[in-house]
């Protein structure tokens, strides 16, 4: 994949062509540092045996056949990485949130998905990819398709907008200041759906891809999943992107060879090699969450209380003794005073 150019980049220029630009590029060392963590010159493509994906799909229903019983006879339970990662933290919180009906679009929500679509176009951008030019283009585009963000975007503040425009386009300019222009014979990928139907369709594993770059070679693996981040590194990161790995393996036969949470604010990306163990374990934590999800949800079994610093800005905190006794013993609201959620 990444060959090629990763064993040229030791030189300071280069001519580019997936985004043609007026002067040849010059790579900075963050971008040199991208390529060389994500890239493929001199990296293992492992070789996974044949079949290994049908064997993980027999794995997943094998374990979830019972949870078809929880379902009503037309339900189909839908799970996404972040559901997962939900009923692994506080199943008390995840219930009290289902429960919630009263979705609020605000800017922090609003920024991920126009940072995203952004980075989308800029990566097909046909020119100077200018950050604040991409984020406008995002924004038009999403305010007029049938989007959950279409209503905020149309009704929203000048206020509100300013705000979205610049906290939008600080992802932006970050990606291009830690990605070097991304080749077309790379295959990137933005934006990539992923699914994985099972027990006859009844369960529904779903995937949203940042970035994919890269493809298989029958059953040599050959793709690098991303995840785009701002913050700092979680665990839970880890997590995302092996249930991401297991829906490829699954759809293609073939694993990813790496997944990489890329960290924006940080410029840098932590990986992980793509092996069978990773994917059993996973298909392990997938299974364990769906059962528990469709058991909490049918009401067949009580919610498990995890508190953690997260229960500061749980939205059942005024009602729930767990929560609060664990902050007052740890400290935590002397420790972090008023700060936000990140
Ligand atoms: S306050 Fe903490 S323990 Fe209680 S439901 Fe929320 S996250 Fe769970």
């Amino acid at each position: 994949m990444f060959a090629p150019l990763a064993a040229a980049c030791t030189g300071d220029r280069r001519t580019l062509g997936a985004m043609p630009s007026a002067s040849p590029v010059e790579l900075t060392p963050a971008q040199r540092r991208t390529l060389d963590v994500l890239g493929a010159a001199g990296a293992a493509r492992p070789v996974f045996p044949e079949g290994i994906g049908a064997r993980l799909r027999a794995e997943l229903e094998a374990g979830l056949a019972e949870v078809v019983d929880d379902l009503a006879p037309d339900e189909v339970l839908a799970i996404s990485k972040h559901k997962l990662a939900q009923v692994h933290a506080c199943e008390a919180r995840l219930l009290a949130e289902e429960a919630d009906d009263a979705f609020e679009v605000t800017i922090p929500i609003a920024r991920g998905t126009v940072a995203h679509k952004a980075v989308e176009l800029g990566i097909h951008w046909r020119g100077e990819p200018l950050p604040l030019v991409l984020v406008d283009e995002a924004m038009a585009s999403l305010a007029a398709t049938d989007h959950w963000l279409t209503d905020f975007l149309q009704t929203c503040t000048e206020a509100e907008r300013a705000e979205l425009r610049s906290t939008a386009s600080d992802r932006v300019a970050k990606f291009f200041e830690c990605f070097p222009p991304l080749e077309a014979r790379w295959r990137p990928v933005t934006e990539s759906n992923q699914i994985v139907e099972l027990c006859g369709g009844r369960v529904r594993l779903r995937g949203k891809v940042d970035l994919t770059l890269g493809s298989p070679r029958g059953m040599q693996a050959g793709k690098v999943v991303i995840d785009l981040k701002t913050g700092a590194p979680s665990p839970l990161h880890r997590d995302d992107l092996r249930f991401y790995a297991l829906l490829d393996a699954v759809r293609l036969g073939t694993p990813p060879r790496l997944v990489a949470s890329f960290y924006l604010d940080l410029a840098e990306a932590r990986t992980e090699e793509v092996t069978e163990g990773v994917l059993e374990a996973t298909v392990a934590r997938t299974v364990d969450g769906v059962r528990r999800l469709a058991a909490l949800r049918a009401g067949t079994t009580a919610p498990v209380h995890r508190p953690s610093p997260a229960c500061r800005w749980c939205l059942a905190i005024e009602a729930c003794e767990v929560g609060r006794r664990w902050l007052a013993d740890d400290g935590w609201d002397d420790l972090v005073g008023d700060a936000d959620e990140p």
